[in-house]
């Protein structure tokens, strides 16, 4: 049984289609890349399925079970978190106080295995989370979505924003992730990045999937051919 099951997803914005019948399975420890030009869809499928958006057709199943309907927050419990977009943290609460309230479900997650992973958190513990620098902001809301321990975790453009070196420091925890084995989906608007830290790749236009595959079977060049919408 796939870990996720996308089916013929439909989602709008108005009178804007986002998300065109979409269909795609994940299995457990997969690693899922999702690029796209701007305005493709990524952030809008990210939402359908972490139930911050509510699609207008088809099914999302999750472990086998329809969440199509399901609150966000149910759907955290049942093991789905997003590092949304913008990482919308409380600025007025420290990194501490952010990990600890977050934690909701029993599994391999807690505060020393999230700090394990997520090294850079230490020496800011009690700091709160508007000072904070881009790049460690990130590192929090990782740490924040891992204390739920979700089976399936959501990062939109986690790279949004930073400078090349904290990039790096929030890169250098998905590995661990994986090794964790925590599926993941991956957002990611630079497609060398994205190609080198997934197992599969995803290229979206326009609300469609218009090219997947393993990643070791793509080349840049048909990824880009899809992405500018050559093919
Ligand atoms: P980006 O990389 O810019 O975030 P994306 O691939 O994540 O792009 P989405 O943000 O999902 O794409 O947007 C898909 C389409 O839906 C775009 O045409 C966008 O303008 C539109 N859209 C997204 N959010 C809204 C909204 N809240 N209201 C109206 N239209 C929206």
């Amino acid at each position: 049984m796939s870990l996720l099951h996308i089916e013929n997803l439909k989602a709008c914005h108005g009178l804007l289609v986002a998300l065109h019948d979409l269909s795609f399975s994940m299995e457990p420890g997969e690693v899922l890349g999702i690029v796209g030009a701007n305005g493709a869809g990524k952030s809008t499928l990210m939402r359908s399925i972490a139930g911050a958006h509510r699609p207008a057709q088809g099914r999302i199943m999750f472990r086998g079970q329809d969440v199509t309907r399901l609150s966000a927050h149910r759907r955290v419990r049942g093991g789905i978190a997003l590092v949304p977009e913008g990482r919308r943290l409380f600025p007025g609460i420290n990194v501490q106080d952010t990990l600890r309230l977050a934690a909701c479900r029993k599994g391999i997650w807690n505060f020393d295995s999230v700090l394990e992973v997520l090294p850079q958190l230490k020496p800011i513990l009690k700091r709160q989370a508007g000072l904070l620098s881009g790049g460690q902001q990130q590192a929090v809301a990782i740490g924040r979505a891992l204390m739920t321990n979700p089976e399936l975790l959501l990062l939109d453009e986690l790279s949004l924003g930073l400078s090349p070196v904290a990039v790096e420091g929030v890169y250098e925890a998905l590995p661990k992730l994986r090794q964790a084995g925590t599926t993941i989906i991956l957002v990611e608007q630079d497609l060398r990045r994205a190609m080198a830290s997934v197992t599969r790749l995803i290229c979206m236009l326009e609300g469609r999937i218009v090219l997947s595959g393993a990643a070791g079977t793509l080349t840049r060049e048909a990824v880009m051919d899809a992405y500018f919408g050559l093919n």
